[in-house]
């Protein structure tokens, strides 16, 4: 397939792929911020990336990407949108619904940013019960199982180098690295063990937006990070192809 993009495609070429499979790769990602040195759109320029590099390789359709996610944690730093948990799973769950129409049976979900991912596992789930098999791909936990050693923990933070590693490895002009810092981010009030922080928002944590160290972030580093990802979600998707839908669906009463 060359064109593997679903927005470049006719109708009469989409009804052909449609014919053909029933496997699709959705990239789904956010726009907020990303601390003075990365774009707003870091989440979702890096799923949508991974997505239409992996679609190539496996001959995959690709749909365009859903660049909005549940960012409202982000809101007090400029440019950030978000909408809530129930918008974007209803968003993913028609967008689901059109490919069931079409035949899809199996649908790989990119997912750039965390904050989707509950919404987005809600919607796995109730797809899984409907005849429809929908999983949900993310880079970083990828890249800490296969590259245990090559980004410290106060690097992983948000924003921080090994995210800003990505950006420089897949598009560098969109980085400026002299803005790049590191902030340790401090405890907001009455935050203590056993305490589930997920109240509070970036700025209870950080003035720049950056968890931990940004200065460090490299291409090459971002580059052994992307490749890794793209080598585990082209495994995945040739696996989720190979495999009969019925043995990923929910199982009948014993
Ligand atoms: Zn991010």
């Amino acid at each position: 397939m060359k064109k593997y993009l679903l927005q470049e495609n006719s109708w009469v070429e989409a009804k052909k792929y449609f014919a053909e499979n029933d496997v699709v790769l959705l990239p789904v990602g956010s726009t907020e911020q990303h601390g003075p040195q990365n774009p707003l759109g870091t989440d979702h320029l890096i799923a949508r990336a991974l997505a239409e590099e992996t679609a190539k390789q496996t001959g995959t359709l690709c749909l365009p990407v859903v660049p909005f996610g549940v960012s409202s944690h982000h809101k007090q730093f400029w440019g950030t949108i978000s909408v809530k948990p129930e918008v974007l799973r209803e968003y993913v769950r028609h967008i689901c619904l059109s490919l069931k129409y079409y035949g899809v049976k199996k649908v790989v979900i990119v997912n750039g940013h965390g904050g989707n991912a509950s919404a987005l596992l809600e919607v796995a789930r109730e797809f899984r019960e409907r005849g429809m098999f929908v999983s949900i791909f993310q880079w970083w936990p990828a890249s800490r199982e296969f590259l245990p050693n090559i980004f410290s923990s106060e690097e992983r933070g948000h924003a921080a180098a090994e995210e800003t590693s990505v950006n420089l490895a897949i598009h560098p002009h969109l980085v400026d690295m002299e803005k790049a810092l590191d902030e340790k981010p401090r405890k907001p009030p009455a935050e203590t063990a056993g305490i589930i922080g997920w109240i509070f928002d970036t700025i209870d944590y950080t003035s720049s937006g950056v968890f931990g160290k940004a200065s460090t972030a490299s291409i090459e580093r971002g580059k052994k990070v992307f490749e890794t990802a793209i080598k585990e979600l082209v495994k995945h998707v040739k696996t989720v192809k190979e495999l009969e839908i019925e043995d990923l669906l929910s199982k009948h009463p014993v």
